[in-house]
């Protein structure tokens, strides 16, 4: 099915065996803050990186898999069958730095990196800039061979297991002065603080939290690109982490929909098994064929880009991906705590964790109205046909 290749599915059965060893440790995590022991993640990591699931988007020259976007999504929708992100040890580093970044960039960051070796965070959302990133205050001012840089910035996932942050402020001053620019920052360095840690629905070892940036200094070389270019790096990878967001969207979805299965299947009401309810079968019914619509979907973006597609026609075709997989396994995580019943409501069942835990899928990244936004800007622009 799916018209994938013996490679493709030996890279899918890789990821599958690895989130099933994953699975039975869900509850543990759950229970703990989102943490198991240190040795247990470290193993964790060692392991997915020897079964080829690490750095999948990275080429093959610098030490990362070359997979294919199709492979690629393969990988990422089995590692969405885990809850309490167990799999983000899959890690991805951001593939668009290969074609900007510097070779000092490439040895002290990208690197070691795709090696495991360094982790990155993402400090780009402010308070009063989400969705609309150019409203950002953070600044940026050369001087000398420094820039200084200033800004409070929400929401920063894995900050307290990162060694280095993408930074994204304003040019104060300058040629390019009020334009974005993105600056690498080790971690931790002198002005770089937590304000504050705030709990969120999901429970998960990466925290996020609020970080202040109080007249940091990095050295020229750590510019991304040129002055002026922070906003496309951010366009880059918001296309690149939506389709893989709408694959993990797609392993959540189909774990959910075999364990609802099975339980209908076994769970006696009135002497019979609550799959014979006709108003339980919809329920698995319209489950599987919104997985089915979402995977085709998902799958066929993931192919365009494989063979080429115009940017453009990727930007939107990544958003109506991310756009309906996430809102898809929204239903299905609704559904599969109805079908649970009370046991659905309970913090050791995957629905009710997926239930919280797949929330954030329709917010971050761009939220599913800031997805709809863009599709329907290209479909006035280009016509739907250039679309799908
Ligand atoms: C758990 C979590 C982790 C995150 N991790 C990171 C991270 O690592 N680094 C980082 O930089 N950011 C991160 N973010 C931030 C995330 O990308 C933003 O929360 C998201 O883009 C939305 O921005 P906002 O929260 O400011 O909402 P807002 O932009 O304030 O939006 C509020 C509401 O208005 C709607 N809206 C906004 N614009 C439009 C429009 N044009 N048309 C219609 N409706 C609109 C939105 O859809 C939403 O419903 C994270 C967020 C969360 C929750």
């Amino acid at each position: 099915m799916y018209g994938l290749t013996d490679t493709d599915r030996q890279i899918q059965a890789r990821a599958a065996t690895f989130t099933d060893e994953l699975i039975p440790l869900e509850v543990t995590a759950e229970l703990n803050g989102g943490d198991l022991d240190k040795e247990v993640t470290a193993g964790h990591a060692a392991r997915a990186r020897e079964l080829g699931l690490c750095s999948t988007n990275m080429p093959a020259e610098l030490g990362g898999m070359g997979y294919t976007a199709l492979q690629q999504v393969l990988v990422q929708e089995q590692v969405g069958r885990v809850t309490n992100a167990l799999g983000w040890v899959c890690s991805t580093p951001p593939s668009w730095m290969t074609e900007v970044a510097t070779a000092f960039q490439l040895e002290k960051f990208i690197v070691p990196t795709i090696r495991g070796e360094r982790e990155e965070c993402y400090a780009i959302t402010e308070e009063g800039a989400g969705s609309d990133v150019d409203a950002i205050v953070a600044t940026a001012r050369r001087d000398g061979d420094e820039y200084l840089l200033n800004g409070e910035k929400w929401h920063v996932t894995s900050y307290n297991s990162a060694d280095y942050a993408f930074f994204q402020g304003k040019l104060a001053g300058g040629d390019h002065d009020g334009e974005h620019a993105m600056f690498l920052v080790d971690l931790p360095s002198p002005g770089v603080r937590v304000l504050r840690t705030p709990a969120y629905s999901h429970t998960i070892s990466h925290h996020h939290p609020i970080v202040a940036f109080t007249d940091v200094r990095v050295p020229a070389s750590h510019l991304v690109g040129a002055e002026g270019d922070g906003m496309s790096f951010a366009y880059e990878w918001f296309r690149y982490e939506r389709l893989m967001v709408a694959a993990r969207c797609l392993g959540a979805a189909s774990r959910l929909t075999d364990e609802i299965t099975r339980f209908a299947a076994e769970r006696e009401v009135q002497g019979q098994p609550i799959a014979r309810f006709g108003q339980i079968q919809a329920m698995l019914a319209d489950c599987l064929t919104e997985l089915f619509a979402a995977r085709a979907l998902v799958y066929e973006t993931a192919r365009a880009i494989d063979a080429g597609a115009d940017v453009k026609v990727q930007h939107g075709q990544c958003s109506m991906a991310k756009l309906y997989a996430s809102e898809m396994a929204g239903r299905v995580a609704d559904r599969a705590v109805q079908i649970f019943g009370g046991r659905g409501y309970m913090r050791e069942n995957v629905a009710e964790r997926f239930f919280r835990e797949l929330r954030v899928e329709r917010i971050w990244e761009g939220t599913s109205e800031v997805q709809r936004a863009i599709i329907a800007d290209q479909m006035l622009k280009r016509g739907p046909r250039a679309l799908a």
